[in-house]
């Protein structure tokens, strides 16, 4: 394992608290920033939403936590950084679930090559019904 603890900036107390709400919600857990202003006030009383919300602009840019905005949802999920990976959302109850899928390198530097862009990143989102939405 690669310690990245040392290259990281410290960070206020506020954030860390944010960071904190974020990682220990786990890999797969899909947080709106309402979610985690409502987690951040229990542990700090008074925090502000707009701190929450800067705070989690400042982790995304950092590459600490990363922000997903998945077609059909109104608001911005975040998850903590992790490897890549695709999303599932169900059409019907909203639920949005990891899926391990990601466009192979080769096949990104081809279109990229091909269209003349360059590629920063990548979102695939699939939709349609989930395990327990499903009709069987
Ligand atoms: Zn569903
Ligand atoms: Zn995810």
């Amino acid at each position: 394992m690669q310690d990245t603890s040392r290259r990281r900036p410290a960070l206020p107390k506020n954030y860390q608290l944010i960071y904190e709400i974020v990682e220990r919600s786990g890999i797969g857990r899909h947080l709106t920033s309402s979610d985690i202003y409502a987690k951040a006030l229990k542990r700090r009383p008074g925090i502000g939403f707009s701190t929450v919300y800067r705070g989690l602009e400042r982790l995304r840019d950092l590459g600490m936590v990363s922000e997903l905005h998945v077609p059909g949802t109104d608001a911005a999920a975040y998850e903590p950084a992790g490897p890549r990976h695709a999303h599932f959302r169900c059409r019907k109850c909203g639920e949005i679930e990891d899926v391990p899928y990601a466009i192979p390198p080769r096949t990104l530097r081809t279109l990229a090559l091909e269209h003349g862009f360059a590629i920063d990143e990548e979102r695939v989102t699939f939709e349609g019904r989930c395990a327990s939405c499903r009709p069987s």
